[in-house]
């Protein structure tokens, strides 16, 4: 099929736009809709440090290689990409994204579960099932990529979150009736490094094409306790659904985005962990889940 653009073979169909699009006009339409992103919601300004929280998957190298080469000629913005090691064995080795971040020409620190906290994602597991694995390596990476961020003088986080990511979240927490997530606006509290997603408008599969051609060595394996029942379920009826329905995910991330509410305070209000001095939400959770494990509760 040729692209629609030019005489070139196309290398992807959008069915949300009825393009078919060769590699070159590919690239410019996914770097156009991630710019455009970050100029709408003024993600990037003058002094900033941004790092992308890389995983050494394919999202995170592909929004790596991306912020590179929208950032690499600008004096006034650095880029670094920062690793947690959670001590998973057999998933997200650090040497793949330490490789990853140096073939790119961009400045990689890496952190450890183990190192921080004293116990392994694997130990947690064995000590307290699967079940809640998730939770806990959220709440434990989120907190220590908190930490080395702001030591690193880390002024803004960039995720490699999707179009995908996002429409399940949102369908996530109308299925959950969860008021809160859903209004829950996007505000800088102080402590907490704020993120930035600028896939947040691009389809996954768009985001895997992106990595495979610009990206080398990116990890492909999924997570061993990848069991998050809910979100795979709605992945299941999403995808189904954009398939008679394309603009389904956009609809979807447009109603989030207009929910959000900038008078809503944060939930528990605003405080400091009196044990580890994190800025927290909530009590915070960190420091819950440690004591958990420690007991064995
Ligand atoms: Fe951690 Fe769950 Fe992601 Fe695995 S799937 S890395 S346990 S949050």
């Amino acid at each position: 099929m040729q692209c629609s653009k030019c005489r070139r073979d196309a290398v992807i169909y959008q069915r949300y736009s009825g393009l078919h699009l060769c590699e070159q006009h590919f690239n410019r339409d996914l770097e156009a809709k991630a710019k455009r992103a970050i100029r709408e919601h003024r993600w990037i300004a003058s002094g900033d440090t941004v790092a992308v929280a890389l995983s050494g998957g394919k999202d995170s190298s592909a929004v790596l290689y991306f912020l590179h080469r929208l950032l690499h000629e600008r004096r006034d913005v650095r880029l670094m990409a920062i690793t947690v090691d959670e001590g998973i064995g057999g998933y997200r080795d650090p040497a793949r994204a330490r490789a990853i971040a140096e073939r790119i020409g961009v400045p990689w620190v890496t952190a450890s579960f183990r190192e921080e906290y004293g116990v392994t994602l694997d130990e947690i597991v064995a000590r307290k099932g699967t079940g809640l694995s998730c939770s806990y390596c959220g709440v434990l990476r989120r907190a220590l990529l908190n930490r080395v961020a702001r030591e690193e003088g880390v002024t803004k986080f960039a995720y490699g979150f999707t179009l995908d990511d996002e429409a399940q979240s949102v369908l996530m927490n109308v299925l959950r009736g969860d008021p809160y997530r859903l209004t829950r606006p996007v505000r800088e509290v102080a402590g907490f490094v704020p993120r930035i997603k600028p896939f947040m408008y691009i389809p996954e599969r768009e985001v895997a094409l992106y990595a495979f051609f610009h990206v080398e060595g990116f990890d492909l394996a999924g997570c061993p306790y990848a069991a998050d029942a809910l979100r795979g379920d709605v992945r299941g009826i999403l995808d189904a659904y954009t398939y008679r329905h394309p603009a389904t995910k956009y609809s979807l991330v447009n109603l989030g985005e207009a929910l959000r509410n900038p008078e809503q305070p944060p939930e528990g209000g605003l405080r400091v962990c009196e044990r580890c001095g994190e800025p927290c939400g909530e009590v915070c959770r960190a420091c819950q889940v440690l004591d958990e494990v420690r007991r064995g509760a």
